[in-house]
């Protein structure tokens, strides 16, 4: 499948791409590529019709700056993808572990706003796994500690 979609701006730093693959709006599908960028559906981002989504997408770069590139995309996206394929678990893929974790960080990113806990469902990982998946000389936490609004820059 080629990735194509059309450059949006930057949401925190990260290049945005909308495409009609993953939808339209509100009913968007995202998807977080590491080295690459955020894509999300047509007006999603660019018309501001649904900001979660793409902040959804972007506490995967959080993910993937704790864990770094290997154990990001073996041990979360591949996973993650497989649980959106497949319907992994039976209360839907946002509460799957991978999406989980992702909107937990989230929610401390982007402590300015109310988090969408409903439809976006929040939980740390256990102390087991975060022992084996995040990176022994994180030293930095700056994500958990300073208040965020999310910067965001239209084309
Ligand atoms: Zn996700």
């Amino acid at each position: 499948m080629a990735l194509t979609g059309t450059y949006a701006g930057t949401f925190e730093g990260i290049p945005v791409y909308e495409s009609r693959y993953f939808g339209y709006g509100l009913n968007s599908a995202g998807l977080a590529l590491p080295g690459i960028g955020i894509f999300v559906g047509i007006g999603t981002f660019s018309k501001k019709l649904d900001i979660h989504t793409v902040m959804h997408e972007y506490g995967h770069f959080l993910q993937f700056q704790r864990t770094g590139w290997l154990k990001f995309y073996i041990c979360i996206g591949l996973p993650s993808l497989l649980s959106a394929w497949f319907n992994w678990h039976k209360s839907g893929h946002q509460n799957y572990w991978t999406e989980t974790w992702c909107n937990h960080l989230c929610k401390s990113y982007f402590s300015n706003i109310v988090w969408p806990e409903k439809r976006f469902p929040s939980r740390d990982i256990n102390d087991k796994t975060k022992y084996w998946l995040v990176k022994r000389n994180l030293t930095f936490e700056p994500d958990d500690t300073l208040p965020n609004s999310p910067e965001i820059h239209s084309e």
